[in-house]
C-alpha cells in the first residue's frame, strides 16, 4: 500500500510483517509468515512463542484483553473478552497468554444459531485461530482489545460460522483453477481469489433516530410518507460532501487505515443522506474480515459524530436502498484470469475462465440468489433501483460479439467479409476488448473489464456467504471444463478447445443479458428463457436444500448436507423472527403513537366546531368538518388494520403479517399528510433525509 505516512499510521494496529519481525525471533517470524501466505498449518511448537509476543505487542498498545473474534450465523461478528491478567498471590497479577489461548477458545456458545446442529445442553462450540487473517487491535473509548480472527465449529466439528465454508470454498476453487491451468500447460502456481466490496450506507441524525422506534428496533422506517423532494433532482449523487459528513468519513478512514484496511473511495450516493465507501480489493478472506470491520467502524464513528449509520438495505420506502457490490476475481500466479490477455494463450485461458463463470451462473443462479435472500434485501431487489431477483450476466456488447462468434464457430475478419474458422490460441481470435466501457448498472452480475461485480447483495450482509457460493459453483464449472479440455488431443488443441467453449456457450448463453435489467420486459423475457425469478425470501432460500445443491456442496467439500440444512433453518427462522418483530413494532407505533394523536386531533376539531357553532362563526367550519371527517375515517381504518395485524401476529404466516403491515402503512402515511405537523409523533422523511 502506498498510503504510508506517519500521521496516518497505516496498519499500526495489525500484527503485520513488521510487527512480527520486531517481536518474534527470525525463524519464528518466517514460519508464521509462511503459514499466513501459503495457508499451511501452523506449527504448534511455535504457538507459545507467538502468543507471548502477541501479548507483549498488544500490551504495548494498551490492550488489556484478548478475544477470539468470529462470524456466527447471526450475520454480525462475535467476541468474548478475557483479560490477560490472572491473580498471582496476594493482590498481585500476572499477565498471561498461552499458545493454547491463542489457538483455541471455547466460548459459551449456546445462544448462537446452529439450526439444530447443536442442542443447548451440549452447546459446546470451539473457536480456532484462522492463521490466514492477521491479528489486530480494536480500540474503544476506554481501552483496547487484541482480536484473534477465528473460525467457529461445534464439538463434533460441524461448522457454525460463515468463515469456515468460505475458506473451504477457496480451497475448492484453488484445486479447480490448478486443474484448468494444467490443461493449458501452465506451470503449477498460486491461486488468489480477490474481493473488493463497495459499501453503501445512510447517515441519520442521532437525535431524530432516537425518536423513531422503528429505526431503533428494526433498522428501517416502517412508516413515513414520501416528501415532495427526495432524489428527483439527483443532485446528491457525487455532490460535494457536507463538512460534518466529511469529518465523519475522515475519522472512519483513519481508523480503518490503522487496521490496515485500504479505504480508498468515498462519495455521496444516489439518495439524499446516502453514501458509499470502497476499499481497494484484497484477498477474499481478508476482504471479508475487513468488510465486517468497516461496517462496525462506520457504526461506531457515526455515534461520535452525532449520527447513526444505517446499514439496512431499505431504510426508507420510495428512496433508493443500499447494496454491497461484491467485485470478485481470481488470479493465477499473480495474473488476473478475468483480464483479457495480451497474447493468444492468455486469451484462450481468459475465455475458458469466462465460460466457466457463465456456465456456473446459469446452472446455479438459484443458489447464488439464495445468498442475497434476507428480509432487508427483499424490498430492495427489484424495486427498480436495484438489480432484480433474476440473476443474469452482463458482458457488454463487444465481448458478447466475441462470444457469439465462438458459438457460431466462425470469426469474420473486418473488411474481407469472409468467415473463417475460429482457432483460439492463434492470432485469428479477434482482439478482446480490454475495457468494458458500456457499464450497465442494471445487471445483477456484470463483467466490468477484469472482474465480476455482483450487485444483488445487501448493504448489511456478510460477504462470505455470497463469495462462498460463487467460489463453489465456479470451481465445479472449472472442473467440468478442465475435464473436457483435458480430453482434447494435444495435436488439435485449439480446435478442440473451440468445440468445448462452443458447447458451453450454446447451453448457457441464455443467462447473458445486456439490456435494461430494471424493465418489465426483461421479467417476461427471463421467464421465456426459463431463468428463475425467486422474489420472496422463503422461496429464494428453498434452493439451499435442493438435492442437487446438497450434492454440489458436499462434492466440493464446502458444506455437508447437515450443514446446508442447518443454515437453511437458521436463515428461514431469522426471516420469520424479523418479520414478526417488525409487525410488533408497527402495531406498537400505530396504537401507541399514531392512534392517540389522530384521536386527539379529531376531538380538538370537534370541540372547536361546536364552539364555533355556539358563537355563530361559520367561516372555516366546512374545512374543519371535512378534515375531522377524513381524520375520523382514517382513525376507523387505523383501528381496523391494527386489529388485522394483531390477528396475523397471533399466527405464523409471515406473508400475512407483511401484507397487514403494508395495509396499515397506507393508512398511517395518509394520515401523516393531514395531521398537524407539530403534533405528528415521528420525525418525518424530509427531516431524516436532511443531513446537515
Ligand atoms: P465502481 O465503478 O463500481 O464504483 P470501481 O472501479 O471503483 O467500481 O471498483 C470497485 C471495487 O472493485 C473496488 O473495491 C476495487 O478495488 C475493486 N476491484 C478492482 N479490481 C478488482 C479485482 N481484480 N478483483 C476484485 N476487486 C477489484
Ligand atoms: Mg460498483
Amino acid at each position: 500500500m502506498a498510503i504510508e505516512r506517519t500521521d496516518i499510521a497505516y496498519g499500526s494496529d495489525v500484527f503485520n510483517e513488521r510487527a512480527m519481525r520486531e517481536y518474534l525471533a527470525k525463524d519464528t517470524a518466517e514460519a508464521l509468515l509462511h503459514t499466513m501466505r501459503d495457508h499451511t498449518p501452523l506449527d504448534p511448537s511455535i504457538a507459545n512463542e507467538v502468543a507471548h509476543a502477541l501479548k507483549q505487542w498488544g500490551m504495548d498498545r494498551g490492550a488489556t484483553h484478548f478475544t477470539h473474534w468470529f462470524q456466527p450465523l447471526t450475520g454480525s461478528t462475535a467476541e468474548k473478552h478475557d483479560a490477560f491478567f490472572e491473580p498471582a498471590g496476594m493482590a498481585e497479577t500476572l499477565a498471561r497468554f498461552s499458545g493454547k489461548n491463542l489457538i483455541m477458545g471455547e466460548p459459551d456458545a449456546s445462544s448462537f444459531p446452529s439450526g439444530g446442529l447443536r442442542r443447548t445442553f451440549e452447546a459446546r462450540g470451539y473457536t480456532a485461530w484462522d492463521v490466514t487473517s492477521p491479528i489486530f487491535i480494536k480500540r474503544h473509548s476506554n481501552g483496547a482489545t487484541l482480536c484473534i480472527p477465528t473460525v467457529f465449529c461445534s464439538y463434533t466439528g460441524e461448522v457454525l460460522d460463515k468463515k469456515t465454508p468460505l475458506l473451504r470454498s477457496m480451497q475448492a476453487l484453488d484445486r479447480a483453477v490448478r486443474k484448468l491451468m494444467a490443461c493449458f500447460g501452465e506451470p503449477d502456481g498460486h491461486v488468489t481469489v480477490t474481493l473488493g466490496a463497495e459499501q453503501e450506507y445512510f447517515l441519520v441524525d442521532r437525535a431524530l433516530w432516537l425518536r423513531r422506534p422503528d429505526l431503533v428496533q428494526c433498522g428501517r422506517t416502517l412508516f413515513g410518507a414520501s416528501p415532495a423532494r427526495t432524489q428527483q433532482l439527483e443532485d446528491h449523487y457525487f455532490g460535494s460532501i457536507k463538512p460534518r459528513v466529511l469529518a465523519f468519513m475522515e475519522d472512519v478512514e483513519r481508523e480503518l487505515w490503522r487496521l490496515g484496511i485500504p479505504a480508498k473511495t468515498r462519495h455521496n450516493e444516489t439518495a439524499p443522506a446516502q453514501f458509499e465507501m470502497a476499499p481497494m480489493f484484497e484477498e477474499l478472506n481478508l476482504a471479508v474480515d475487513h468488510n465486517m470491520l468497516i461496517m462496525e467502524t462506520l457504526r461506531n464513528v457515526a455515534e461520535r459524530h452525532g449520527f447513526v449509520c444505517l446499514l439496512h438495505e431499505k431504510p426508507y420506502a420510495g428512496v433508493n436502498g443500499s447494496g454491497k457490490h461484491n467485485n470478485w476475481s481470481v488470479a493465477y500466479n499473480g495474473k488476473n484470469l478475468l483480464e483479457p490477455g495480451g497474447n493468444p494463450q492468455e486469451n484462450a485461458i481468459f475465455l475458458a475462465v469466462l465460460a466457466s463463470v457463465i456456465r456456473a451462473i446459469d446452472l446455479h443462479a438459484d443458489i447464488l440468489r439464495a445468498t442475497t435472500a434476507t428480509l432487508g434485501n427483499e424490498s430492495r431487489l427489484g424495486a427498480l433501483e436495484a438489480p432484480p431477483a433474476i440473476i443474469s450476466i452482463f458482458v457488454g456488447d463487444d465481448l458478447a460479439k466475441v462470444l457469439q462468434r465462438i458459438e457460431e464457430g466462425t470469426v469474420s475478419t473486418a473488411g474481407d467479409g469472409k468467415a473463417r474458422k475460429l482457432r483460439i490460441g492463434v492470432d485469428t481470435l479477434p482482439p478482446l476488448p480490454r475495457d468494458a466501457t458500456d457499464r450497465n448498472r442494471t445487471s445483477p452480475f456484470a463483467f466490468t473489464g477484469n472482474k465480476f461485480e455482483f450487485r444483488a447483495p445487501g448493504a448489511s450482509q456478510n460477504c462470505s456467504g455470497v463469495c462462498m457460493v460463487l467460489n463453489t459453483i465456479v470451481a465445479e464449472s472449472m472442473e467440468v471444463l478442465a475435464e473436457a479440455i483435458g480430453k482434447v488431443p494435444k495435436r488439435r488443441f485449439h480446435e478442440g478447445l473451440g468445440k468445448v467453449l462452443r458447447a458451453v456457450l450454446k447451453d448457457h448463453k441464455r443467462v447473458i443479458f445486456n439490456g435494461d435489467g430494471y424493465s418489465e420486459e426483461w421479467v417476461r423475457e427471463a421467464a421465456r428463457r426459463g431463468l428463475p425469478n425467486l422474489r420472496t425470501v422463503p422461496e429464494a432460500l428453498e434452493p439451499q436444500i435442493a438435492e442437487q445443491n446438497l450434492a454440489l456442496f458436499e462434492s466440493q467439500g464446502v458444506l455437508m448436507p447437515t450443514e446446508m440444512h442447518s443454515r437453511h433453518d437458521v436463515f428461514v427462522a431469522d426471516f420469520e423472527r424479523k418479520v414478526r418483530l417488525e409487525g410488533k413494532v408497527a402495531l406498537e407505533i400505530a396504537r401507541g403513537m399514531i392512534v392517540p394523536v389522530v384521536a386527539h386531533e379529531v376531538a380538538g376539531l370537534a370541540q372547536a366546531l361546536s364552539t364555533m357553532e355556539r358563537v355563530g362563526l361559520t367561516a372555516g367550519s366546512r374545512c374543519m368538518r371535512e378534515t375531522a371527517e377524513a381524520l375520523g375515517a382514517g382513525l376507523e381504518a387505523l383501528h381496523e388494520r391494527c386489529a388485522t395485524l394483531e390477528t396475523t401476529l397471533a399466527g405464523t404466516d409471515s406473508r400475512a403479517i407483511q401484507s397487514a403491515m403494508a395495509d396499515l402503512r397506507t393508512v398511517v402515511d395518509g394520515l401523516e399528510t393531514r395531521v398537524d405537523d407539530a403534533r405528528w409523533p415521528l420525525p418525518k422523511y424530509r427531516d431524516l433525509l436532511a443531513v446537515h
